[in-house]
């Protein structure tokens, strides 16, 4: 019988120094002998921060700052390479594909420099660059540790539209190219260690998924080469029922929904991408999210139904670098497609709304887009309703840049009444102060807007209120 295929990722905390990479080796080189394993590496962690300000430092003119910053990253890698594999000959050839790459890294600093010019596309090659050298050092970890192994650039198996910064598969190609170059290494017994986190267009011009899409690099391979399962490699214990950092009292949930999961990861759950699911969800393959740390501990399983629990409420989570934008004012009453031209704005711009609440009085419209995106929102709503503004028809676009989402999230809370009540009067009591409220009709997410300096207090009262520390 063919051995099972495993889709596995380590992101950057687990190939973050040359110890977490030589355990990581030892997971997949464990994983092989029972099934056929592909693994997916991010940057060792850091690298990728490091990578985008040497790109900023070269838009400034400061090819100096930047070529620093790539000579640091040369030593990083060349300390890990050394410590990695004993023997002189062995290196020779992963030292030369570092090499290979960081000098395509100083060149194009060099022209960003020289042209202070960043293009997205510029910049989704330098930022590419982090995956481009863990992935030749983790191959290379993993045959020293007794499994062939060969590093693989996702350019040549991810193929995405052309949206630099945050590109979409394009899945039907995808497969074709991803099952061509693997299953002939995959027959042989080869672990192919693919780069996270990057594509390329069908023209072959590289993309990235977007910060964190190293584990949306994995469900797309595992879609892509019907695996039977994937594990994504963290350094946490699964997914848990709040950011620990902000909630110390938070455990890890054995079994959550992919739509669980989903809502968690959209609304700032940094464990997973939010797009990480997408690609399992027509072939029911599930993801488990697992300590590289401790890979005794069983982590938290991801499947299509997930498994219910007692009260309703899975888990918590918050969104912060976010804003708050507001169109209105009594005019837009009669105005008729307010609303419409509000969002094909946002959707023109692919800024991602997160929340829309807007009064009956219709008096005003507000949504939440990431930080990020806020600028250019608004000086596009601005143009957009520049006629409406002067004509005080619209009266305001205005931004607060301080609050938070927080989002309630469990499938089981449909039909269970009284969990908003329970929520509000307990933040109530603590003294948080809601300034929006959402809830979809599927009732599997509440969400709420606070002032962002709340947002520690409103989780771990929420997790309280929950009985979520005793959950189990
Ligand atoms: P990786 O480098 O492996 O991709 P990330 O740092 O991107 O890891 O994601 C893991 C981190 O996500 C954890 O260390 C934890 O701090 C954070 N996190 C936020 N919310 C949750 C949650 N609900 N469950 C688990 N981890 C969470
Ligand atoms: N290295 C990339 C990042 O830092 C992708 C990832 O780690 O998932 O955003
Ligand atoms: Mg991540």
């Amino acid at each position: 019988m063919k051995k099972q295929l495993q889709v596995m990722k380590f992101g950057g905390t687990s190939v973050g120094d040359p110890s977490c990479i030589s355990r990581a080796a030892k997971i997949i080189v464990d994983a092989a002998r029972d099934y056929r394993c592909v693994a997916v590496v991010s940057a060792m962690s850091g690298v990728t921060n490091r990578l985008i300000e040497a790109a900023n430092h070269a838009r400034t003119g400061n090819g100096a700052e930047a070529t620093a910053i790539l000579e640091a990253l040369r030593k990083q890698h060349e300390t890990a390479l050394v410590s990695l594999i004993p023997h002189e000959k062995d290196r020779e050839g992963i030292r030369r594909k570092l090499e290979e790459v960081l000098a395509e890294g100083r060149r194009l600093c060099e022209g960003t420099a020289l042209l202070r010019e960043l293009t997205p596309r510029t910049l989704d090659a330098v930022s590419s660059l982090g995956e481009r050298l863990s992935a030749p050092l983790v191959a290379a970890a993993v045959k020293e540790t007794g499994a062939q192994s060969e590093a693989i650039e996702a350019t040549e198996l991810i193929v995405t539209d052309a949206f630099h910064g945050g590109a979409e598969p394009q899945m039907q190609l995808t497969r074709k190219k991803s099952q061509a170059r693997l299953r002939p290494l995959l027959e042989k017994g080869i672990v192919p260690v693919a780069t996270g986190f990057i594509g390329a267009t069908v023209e072959g011009q590289l993309t990235t998924l977007g910060r964190g899409g190293s584990d949306f690099s994995a469900t797309i391979l595992g879609a892509a080469l019907d695996a039977d399962e994937v594990i994504i490699w963290t350094d946490v214990d699964g997914v848990l029922t709040a950011d620990p950092r902000l909630v110390p009292e938070a455990r890890t949930i054995p079994e959550i929904s992919y739509r669980e999961a989903a809502e968690l990861a959209y609304f700032g759950a940094k464990v997973l991408h939010p797009k990480t699911l997408n690609p399992v969800v027509q072939a029911a393959i599930p993801v488990w999210i697992r300590n590289s740390f401790a890979p005794e501990r069983p982590g938290t399983k991801i499947t299509p139904e997930g498994r219910s629990i007692g009260g309703g409420v899975k888990a918590l989570t918050a969104i912060r670098d976010v804003t708050l934008i507001s169109v209105g004012g009594p005019g837009i009453v009669g105005l008729p497609d307010v609303v419409g031209r509000t969002f094909s704005t946002t959707a023109e711009l692919r800024a991602n709304v997160l929340l829309i609440s807007q009064s009956s009085s219709q008096n005003d419209i507000c949504f939440i887009v990431a930080s990020a995106d806020a600028q250019r929102t608004v000086e596009a709503l601005r143009k957009e309703f520049a006629q409406d503004l002067a004509h005080q028809d619209v009266e305001h676009i205005t931004v607060d840049p301080n609050i938070a989402i927080v989002a309630v999230v469990g499938e089981n809370m449909r039909g269970i009444p009284g969990i908003a009540g329970k929520t509000f009067s307990a933040l109530g009591r603590d003294g948080v102060n809601l300034i929006a409220i959402a809830q979809g009709s599927s009732e599997s997410n509440i969400s709420f807007v606070i002032e962002e300096k709340v947002v520690k207090t409103a989780l771990r009262t929420a997790h309280r209120e929950f009985g979520l520390n005793a959950a189990s």
